[in-house]
C-alpha cells in the first residue's frame, strides 16, 4: 500500500486563506495560495515556514495550481513568489490568469493606502513579476508538469475561469474543487467533471448543511425584499464582489426593472465594470449557452437600468439601490455606504454571500446591532445598525445536494472536506458516510491527513497476445459470468513489466518450450465402428462450438491444441481420450464438459 498525504495549510475547518498542500506520488502540489480576508496580520496568508523553516521553499513544491481569481484562493500568490522565494511552475486558467492580477492590485490598494502598509505588503511590480511565471491552462488539457506529474483541468462554473483540478502520478490521483456550483445561473454554467475515480475528492463545503429552495425563489424573495425597502424609500446596498455575483444580480434587477417598468435608480459601483466586461467578452466561451446566444444581438452587460455611481449620490434623498465592491463589507465604497446608511431603519443591506470571520459582513449577518471601527486614519467610530439586514445566498457555490451530486459524478474512494466550518463539515461528514459508505476526512489547518491507496502496478500486452485472447473470447459462446482471462509471460526490462504470449516470450529469450499435457478418458455407449463415432464426435462440437475449427485427421479430432481420439472395437463400449495443453485450459475443459455430458 502507498500513501496521499494533505495538510490544509488554510482553509482546513475555515473558509479564507484557501492552501492545500497534498504529496502524491514523491511529488508536492500547492492547491491554491489564498489570503483571509478577515485578518490584517500575519494570519492572513498562509504560514509557508511550515515548508520549509528557512530557506527556500522551491524545492520542496513541485507545482502550485491556483483554482480561480477569488482573492481567497490566490491573494497570496505574489507573497509566495516575490517575498517567500517560490521559482517553480504555477498553472491557472486563461481568464484566472487575466483578472487575478486586477484584484490582486485593488486589494493592495485598500490595504496600503488605507491601512497604511506600505512595508509589509507586495508591490504592483511584485503582483505583474508574479503573474509573469504563471502558466495558463486550457479545460481538459492534460499537462504534464513533469514526467510524472500530471494535471487536468475541469469545468467548474463559481465565476469566470473557475476550475476544478485533477492531479495524477502514477495510479496515485486526487481532484481538487476549488469553489463550484453545481447548478447553472444566468451567466454561467454548471461544474461538469468525468468518472474520474480519484483516491481523494478534496471538496470546498462551503454550504456544507445548507440545502438552497429553488433559484426561482431565492430570486422572487430578493426582489420583493428589494422593491418592498425602496417603496417605503429607503436605501439598498448590496455589497458583492467585482465578479461574478454582481453580474447576476445585475442581470437580475435590470430585467425585473424593464418588465415591471420601475424608475428607482439602480447604481452599479464595483469598480473594474469596464475591465469586467471585456473579460467575460474575451472568455465568451467559459459562461452559460444563454449568454452566448443574446451576446450576438446585445451586450449583456450593457444595463438599461443601471447607471455607473457616483460618490455624490450618496447623500441623494429618496430610495436608490447601488452594488457595491468589496462584497463582505470589509473596506472600500460598500463599507463606506454602509457607514453612511447603517442608522436609518428604512434602509437595508443584503448580503448575497458568505462573510468570513473578521468582516463586517460576518458581524452584523450575526446579528451585531453596533459596530466599533477603529484605524490609524479614523478616530474611534460606532455605528448603530438600524437598517434591516438580510441574508440571500446567491453565493455561486455547491450546496450539500451539489456536494453530493459532484461524489457520484466523479465516484471518489475517499472525500476530503476543506473550506468549510468544522460544525457543517461534520454534518456532511457524517451524510457522505451513510449515502456513499465513503471515508471523509476535515483535518484542521497544520494537520496531516494520510490516505492509503492500492499499491498498483502498470502492466503492459504485447498485441499478439491481446489479439489472440480477443479471438478466444469471441468464439465461445456469449456468457455473462464468464471472465476474461489472459495468460501470458511476464517479462521484466528494466522498469517496465510486459506480459507476453509464451511463443513469443520464449524466443525473446532464447530458450526451448515445453508443454504440459492433460489427458482425460470419457466412456461412451456408441455401437458403431469408432471412425463413425468420431465423425458424430466432429458433428456434435461444430455444432457446439461455433467459430472454432474442427479438424478430423487420421482418426484424431483436434481443435487448436485439444485433441480427442477414439478408441475400441464395434459393438463395444469406446473410450474417448482427451487431451490438452495448459495454454487451451479453458478449450480443453469445455471439450470435455461437452463430451461428458453426451451420455447423461
Ligand atoms: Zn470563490
Amino acid at each position: 500500500m502507498s500513501e496521499i498525504k494533505v495538510i490544509p495549510l488554510g482553509a482546513g475547518q475555515d473558509v479564507g486563506r484557501s492552501c492545500i498542500l497534498v504529496q502524491i506520488g514523491g511529488k508536492n502540489v500547492m492547491l491554491d495560495c489564498g489570503m483571509h480576508m478577515g485578518f490584517n496580520d500575519e494570519r492572513r496568508f498562509p504560514d509557508f515556514s511550515f515548508i520549509a523553516s528557512e530557506g527556500p521553499v522551491t524545492s520542496f513544491v513541485d507545482c502550485v495550481i491556483i483554482s480561480h481569481f477569488h482573492l481567497d484562493h490566490c491573494g497570496a500568490l505574489p507573497y509566495l513568489t516575490e517575498m517567500v522565494g517560490y521559482t517553480g511552475p504555477i498553472y491557472m486558467t486563461h481568464p484566472t490568469k487575466a483578472i487575478a492580477p486586477i484584484l490582486l492590485e485593488d486589494m493592495r490598494k485598500i490595504a496600503v493606502e488605507r491601512k497604511g502598509e506600505g512595508n509589509f505588503f507586495f508591490t504592483s511590480q511584485m503582483i505583474k513579476d508574479c503573474m509573469k511565471k504563471v502558466t495558463a491552462v486550457t479545460l481538459h488539457q492534460s499537462l504534464m508538469v513533469d514526467n510524472q506529474l500530471e494535471i487536468k483541468a475541469y469545468y467548474a462554473g463559481h465565476v469566470l475561469g473557475a476550475a476544478m483540478f485533477r492531479v495524477t502520478v502514477g495510479s496515485q490521483s486526487i481532484v481538487y474543487t476549488g469553489d463550484y456550483n453545481m447548478t447553472p445561473d444566468r451567466h454561467l454554467g454548471a461544474a461538469w467533471i468525468d468518472k474520474c475515480r480519484p483516491d481523494i475528492l478534496i471538496t470546498e463545503s462551503t454550504y456544507a448543511t445548507t440545502i438552497r429552495d429553488s433559484k426561482r425563489c431565492r430570486e422572487r424573495d430578493f426582489l420583493k425584499k428589494v422593491t418592498e425597502c425602496v417603496d417605503r424609500g429607503g436605501k439598498v446596498l448590496i455589497p458583492v464582489f467585482a465578479l461574478g455575483r454582481a453580474q447576476e444580480l445585475c442581470i437580475l434587477l435590470d430585467t425585473h426593472w424593464e418588465r415591471m417598468n420601475l424608475k428607482i435608480p439602480i447604481y452599479f459601483a464595483v469598480g473594474l465594470t469596464e475591465k469586467a466586461n471585456n473579460y467575460y467578452k474575451m472568455f465568451i466561451t467559459w459562461t452559460n449557452q444563454n449568454i452566448k446566444k443574446t451576446f450576438v444581438q446585445r451586450n449583456m452587460f450593457d444595463f438599461k437600468h443601471i447607471k455607473p455611481f457616483e460618490k455624490a449620490f450618496t447623500d441623494n434623498p429618496g430610495p436608490m439601490i447601488v452594488l457595491a465592491a468589496p462584497g463582505m463589507l470589509h473596506a472600500g465604497l460598500s463599507l463606506q455606504l454602509f457607514k453612511k446608511w447603517a442608522p436609518n431603519e428604512n434602509n437595508m443591506v443584503i448580503m448575497p454571500g458568505f462573510c468570513v470571520i473578521g468582516t463586517v459582513g460576518h458581524k452584523i449577518l450575526n446579528g451585531a446591532k453596533q459596530i466599533e471601527f477603529e484605524n490609524q486614519f479614523e478616530s474611534r467610530q460606532v455605528i448603530d445598525v438600524k437598517m434591516s439586514v438580510e441574508y440571500m445566498s446567491f453565493s455561486a457555490h455547491a450546496d450539500a445536494k451539489g456536494i453530493m451530486q459532484l461524489i457520484q459524478y466523479c465516484e471518489p474512494r475517499n472525500v476530503l472536506l476543506v473550506h468549510g466550518e468544522a460544525a457543517k463539515m461534520e454534518f456532511l461528514k457524517e451524510k457522505i458516510k451513510q449515502e456513499f459508505n465513503l471515508e471523509c476526512y476535515m483535518p484542521a489547518n497544520g494537520e496531516t491527513c494520510s490516505v492509503t491507496t492500492p499499491y498498483k502496478i502498470p502492466v503492459d500486452v504485447s498485441l499478439s497476445l491481446l489479439k489472440a485472447e480477443n479471438v478466444k473470447y469471441n468464439n465461445f459462446p456469449p456468457h455473462p459470468k464468464r471472465s476474461r482471462v489472459l495468460q501470458g509471460v511476464l517479462v521484466m526490462r528494466d522498469t517496465s513489466l510486459c506480459l507476453m504470449d509464451v511463443d513469443e516470450a520464449c524466443k525473446e529469450a532464447g530458450i526451448n518450450r515445453h508443454i504440459i499435457r492433460f489427458t482425460s478418458t470419457v466412456r461412451l455407449e456408441d455401437p458403431s465402428p469408432p471412425f463413425k463415432t468420431a465423425e458424430k464426435l466432429v458433428r456434435l462440437l461444430e455444432e457446439r462450438l461455433p467459430g472454432w475449427s474442427v479438424v478430423l485427421n487420421d482418426g484424431t479430432i483436434s481443435v487448436e491444441s485439444v485433441l480427442v481420439k477414439v478408441e475400441g472395437s464395434e459393438d463395444e463400449q469406446k473410450n474417448v481420450y482427451v487431451s490438452w495443453t495448459n495454454q487451451d485450459e479453458e478449450l480443453g475443459s469445455n471439450i470435455l464438459e461437452i463430451l461428458q455430458s453426451i451420455g447423461q
